[in-house]
């Protein structure tokens, strides 16, 4: 299988890295939280096709390996103030 291939892709709307979920066969944008399906081995890069994830989703997916400029903003502290 391509796997390799999968793992060169970008996303289509920030061409940022995407996380291949295998689990779900899908794969992932942190950046925007859409899951690209993959169907057959074939990635559908379509944005139209794309299903947004919410973040506890994201969470639950997400591996200790994949490092992107989102986490390390979300891992401040945030400034309580209302
Ligand atoms: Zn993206």
């Amino acid at each position: 299988m391509n796997h390799n291939l999968i793992d060169l892709l970008v996303c289509p709307l920030c061409k940022g890295q995407l996380q291949h979920d295998k689990a779900n066969q899908r794969l992932i944008c942190r950046f925007d939280r859409l899951a690209f399906a993959v169907r057959d081995g074939v990635p559908i890069m379509l944005i139209d096709q794309a299903e947004t994830i919410d973040l506890d989703e994201l969470k639950k997916t997400s591996p200790a390996n994949f490092d992107n400029v989102e986490a390390s903003n979300s891992d401040q502290n945030q400034p309580l103030h209302e």
